[in-house]
């Protein structure tokens, strides 16, 4: 088992790697289990493949799983479930020194961990990520969120868990195609900061896709690490380092936009093509050298990702997805902040991109 502490909110927990950590949930909860009775939220998805694991380790331990189960799918981090979500633990009679398992995805972790930051003023919760996603990045931060019709996570707190149990069984039953998104956000880790990881991910990636158990625990364990470290450093983004983790994103949220937040392209494939033009994009400005950029792209689509935004069939100019990127950032007029790439493996956040230079970038990928 890799362990990886993680010290944030005046606090610290544990991350823990493992196979089997959810068939025996409640050993690894048990400190921060008072009550017979344990909420645990789910969505219709996980509890399919993972309810039952799960309900049975808390009954051996003399506990009774309480569950709350969500529609699957972004659709869950809205008002509605929150509302609902958060009228269910009170009738559950969850009070402050209580916790609450969230079980599932990003969307199960950033919904129940606003609900928890809410509930009594704020209960605990432990995590319990299902995706390569939510494992590598979403179960990791404090982050928690949910979506309003003006835009997505404009609503939540920082609240870290007490635990987090990233069970590599649990990816056994993930869809190949976000195991493959999952592993964009683990390749970014290396292209922003670490290339020794950068070159572990080439050898690597498609193996530990396909579902190589000690492959994966290295991949999740030291994605999570780095996004520790970076957290620790700004834990609510003031200081900048934060900025790193979002490299890729701001072509990759263009992407998405553009495909109308679709099954068309996931977050993490819009993140895999967002990192490809950023590398590219820093090549054009002379940063790095286009054999780099041209690396990136070949470890992205080893993991089975794709590297041609031309593959979307998008029908849109550049300067269509630029304004994009300025409705996202809330930019009024000329520049944006940019990640780009001075190596593989140096991130850094240039504040003044032109954002004329970068529509004209963009013509010339579609
Ligand atoms: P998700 O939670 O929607 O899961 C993806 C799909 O896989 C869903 O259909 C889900 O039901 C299914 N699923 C989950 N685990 C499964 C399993 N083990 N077996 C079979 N099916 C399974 O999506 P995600 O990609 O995990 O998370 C995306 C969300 O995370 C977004 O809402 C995003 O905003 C959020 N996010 C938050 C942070 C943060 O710091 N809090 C960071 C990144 C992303
Ligand atoms: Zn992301």
């Amino acid at each position: 088992m890799a362990v990886i502490p993680v010290a944030l909110g005046g606090r610290s927990y544990e991350v823990r790697v493992e196979s089997g950590l959810l068939a025996d949930a409640a050993t690894h909860c048990a400190p921060f289990l008072r009550k017979t009775r344990v909420p645990v939220i789910t969505d219709e998805n996980v509890a399919q493949h993972w309810r039952e694991p799960v309900e049975r380790s808390l009954a051996a331990a003399g506990h009774e799983a309480r569950w709350h189960v969500l529609p699957a799918g972004e659709r869950a981090k809205s008002w509605t479930e929150l509302a609902r979500t958060v009228d269910w633990l009170l009738s559950e009679e969850v009070e402050r020194g209580d916790h609450i398992l969230a079980l599932g995805g990003g969307v199960v972790g950033d919904l129940t961990g606003f609900a928890a930051a809410i509930l009594k003023r704020g209960c605990g919760f432990v995590q319990l990520p299902t995706t390569l996603l939510a494992q590598v990045d979403s179960s990791v931060g404090g982050k928690t969120a949910i979506n309003t019709p003006a835009g997505k996570n404009l609503v939540g707190a920082f609240h870290q868990p007490s635990l987090v149990l990233a069970d590599l069984d649990a990816l056994g039953t993930l869809p190949q195609r976000e195991m493959r998104a999952g592993f964009a956000e683990v390749i970014k880790y290396g292209i922003l900061g670490d290339p020794e990881f950068f070159d572990w991910c080439e050898r690597n990636g498609h193996a530990a896709i396909s579902g190589d158990t000690d492959l994966l625990e290295q991949a999740v364990a030291r994605s999570v690490a780095a996004k520790a470290r970076i957290v620790a450093e700004d834990e609510r983004e003031t200081t900048g380092a934060r900025a790193l983790l979002n490299l890729g994103h701001t072509f990759g949220h263009a992407l998405e936009a553009q495909t109308g937040f679709s099954d068309r392209l996931l977050h993490g494939e819009g993140v895999a093509l967002g990192m490809v033009l950023a590398a590219r994009y820093s090549a054009r400005r002379g940063l790095i050298a286009p054999d780099d950029a041209a690396r990136v792209a070949t470890a992205i689509a080893a993991a089975g990702l794709q590297t041609e935004i031309s593959t979307l069939g998008l029908t849109c100019t550049g300067t269509a997805l630029a304004d994009h990127m300025m409705h996202d950032k809330k930019m009024d007029a000329g520049t944006l902040p940019f990640i780009l790439l001075r190596s593989i493996g140096a991130a850094f956040l240039d504040r003044e991109v032109a954002l004329i230079d970068v529509s004209a970038f963009l013509d010339e990928q579609l």
